[in-house]
């Protein structure tokens, strides 16, 4: 898949795309990054690419010519890439969201500064906006990287073993069970008798239930929904 963001901080990129999951995936050709610099393209002679509202109110607003230039520039070879802008007021993403943009052929991520980006942006070029939940960051490129970070993990081959999805949390409309590895005795605080067992129908039965212990406490809303699809699917 093909990923062009388009961001005035590029610089924030490196650190993530330089390290484990997500470098890999690049380095075995799961990913194919550009990050580019909206500033690059305002034909401002001081690259100016925000101004005052319309109308008062605080802050700036990015400018609509150094975007509309970066997005032609990007989408000559990444013609087929669906545009998301990240913005607090999109759909709130989801591992649904996630996994179906990973089967898109590429993506374009527009991250917004100050106090977003010019409406005709949006309504122009952009197929979706995308939010990572109902708060405000500076800018979208920390809700860039999270959006890369999960929907890459519903790239085939970039997890390496698919059965990771099977049990992770959301994917059957729980949280999942507590893990724990070595050693069976840390300081006195012992791993669970039944995990040490090698008993893997008593392991199974185990794990749900701490699975719905855990979703029942601090994600209820979970356990309705999948009761009501359970009950959709049964009538
Ligand atoms: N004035 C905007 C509003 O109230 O909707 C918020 C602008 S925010 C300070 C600056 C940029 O950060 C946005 O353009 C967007 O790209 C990004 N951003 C902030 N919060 C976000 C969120 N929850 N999800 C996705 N992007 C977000």
């Amino acid at each position: 898949m093909k990923i062009s963001i388009l961001t005035l901080f590029c610089e924030m990129f490196e650190g993530y795309f330089n390290t484990s999951i997500a470098k890999r995936a690049i380095e075995n050709g799961h990913l194919d990054v550009e990050t580019v610099d909206i500033r690059a393209f305002s034909t401002d002679k001081h690259k100016k690419t925000d101004d005052y509202p319309f109308g008062g109110g605080a802050g700036l607003v990015m400018t609509s010519q150094p975007i509309f230039d970066a997005m032609t520039h990007v989408q000559k070879n990444n013609s087929n890439a669906k545009v998301i802008y990240l913005s607090p007021q999109g759909v709130t993403l989801d591992y649904k969201i996630a996994r179906e943009l990973a089967q898109e052929e590429g993506l374009i991520l527009l991250c917004g500064h100050y106090e977003g980006v010019d409406q005709r942006v949006i309504d122009e070029l952009c197929d979706m906006e995308l939010s990572i939940g109902d708060y405000v960051l500076t800018g979208g490129e920390i809700p860039a990287m999270a959006l890369v970070d999960t929907m890459m993990r519903f790239i085939p081959g970039v997890v390496g073993n698919e059965d990771v999805h099977v049990d992770e949390s959301f994917e059957d409309g729980m949280l999942e069970y507590p893990q724990y590895t070595r050693p069976a005795d840390f300081r006195g605080n012992k791993v669970p008798e039944v995990l040490l067992s090698g008993h893997h129908k008593k392991i199974q039965e185990w794990r749900r239930k701490k699975q719905l212990e855990k979703t029942q406490k601090v994600r209820p809303d979970l356990i309705s929904d999948t009761r009501t699809k359970d009950k959709k699917l049964k009538s």
